[in-house]
């Protein structure tokens, strides 16, 4: 049967989105392979009602309040490919028929890459951060890392600054500019250049930043600014028009998140910088109420 939208990707984008068109009686399926972002950390935080919750918890409890929804269906896996038109997308999913709708939405976020230094990965979303705002708190003061990857790390070393001393690591980035250095000055960070060999787990919780040098820095958890990249092909395939920003590429959407491309909606770390739950729920809910409104007034939107 032919839905009325299909929603790549079930996490806080895509299941926001799905809310709204259940609760519009729309027939919608979710296709998610079970990995959203934040899925390293342990506990999410900021996220209105929710403080300390872990991320997969909350979205588990997503799934179980719209399954009781009669016209909400969801599939497990990957969809491979989407191809069509508006009133007819198809997307398949390996070992799965191929399904069709009449609107699609991306919601599938992004994918973080993280510089190559032994030790980094297996931190990541524990004592390797990417955001003050998200888990800084909790970390409680005291010596943090900042490790440079793009121009604007040392403004993250200046905002980081407000949860602890705070040590820039240049690693392979040139060093900062006189603008920059006068801005870590003000914000009492100290800037230490040369390439970061590792890190290591040090004494009393603490993370040993080692230096190629041989020099070892010992702090309570390192930030760093990824590689965000759009997660799969599919965005490219349908032809969405992307846009540059500050956090790398992400899908160009307008007022109620849609595409370039007729029918097609993106949402969430997709289709915004600098996302997180909050935000990436908000634009889920927009995405909704864009498919929605452009199915009842074909035509009205893109
Ligand atoms: C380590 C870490 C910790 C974080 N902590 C916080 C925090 O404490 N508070 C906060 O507000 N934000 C936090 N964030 C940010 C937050 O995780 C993201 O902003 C949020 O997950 C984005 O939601 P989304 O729905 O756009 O994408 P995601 O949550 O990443 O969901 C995308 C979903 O799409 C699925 N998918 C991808 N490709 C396909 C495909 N082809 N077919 C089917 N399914 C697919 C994935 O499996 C995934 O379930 C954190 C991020 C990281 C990296």
């Amino acid at each position: 049967m032919q839905q009325d939208a299909i929603i790549i990707g079930g996490g806080f984008a895509g299941l926001s989105a799905a809310y709204i068109l259940g609760r519009a009686r729309r027939h919608v399926t979710i296709i998610d392979s079970g990995t959203p972002r934040n899925r390293f950390a342990a506990h999410s935080h900021g996220v209105l009602a929710l403080d300390g919750k872990s991320g997969l918890e909350i979205l588990a409890d997503a799934r179980r309040q719209l399954a009781a929804y009669p016209t909400v269906t969801f599939i497990e896996g990957e969809a491979d490919s989407a191809e069509g038109v508006i009133d007819g997308f198809h997307v398949r999913v390996a070992g799965q028929d191929t399904m069709e709708a009449r609107r699609l939405l991306l919601a599938s976020g992004m994918e973080d890459r993280l510089p190559d230094i032994p030790g980094m990965k297996e931190r990541w979303g524990r004592t390797v951060l990417h955001c003050p705002y998200c888990h800084g708190y909790e970390i409680g003061g005291g010596p943090l890392g900042v490790l440079a990857t793009h121009p604007m790390s040392a403004h993250q070393a200046a905002v980081v600054a407000d949860w602890g001393d705070v040590t820039l690591f240049t690693n392979a980035m040139p060093e900062p500019d006189e603008a920059a250095r006068s801005l870590l000055e003000r914000r009492n960070v100290n800037l230490q250049a040369g390439a970061v060999s590792a890190i290591e787990s040090g004494a009393d919780e603490m993370l040993s930043v080692h230096l190629a040098t041989g020099r070892i820095f010992e702090v309570k958890a390192l930030f760093v600014g990824p590689d965000l990249h759009i997660r799969g092909s599919i965005a490219k395939s349908l032809g969405c028009q992307l846009e540059e920003t500050p956090a790398g590429k992400i899908i160009a959407t307008d007022a109620v998140k849609a595409t370039s491309v007729a029918g097609v909606y993106a949402a969430g770390d997709i289709a915004r910088a600098f996302g997180n739950i909050t935000l990436s729920s908000a634009d889920g809910v927009m995405a909704g109420l864009g498919v929605h409104q452009s199915l009842m007034f074909a035509g009205a939107h893109p």
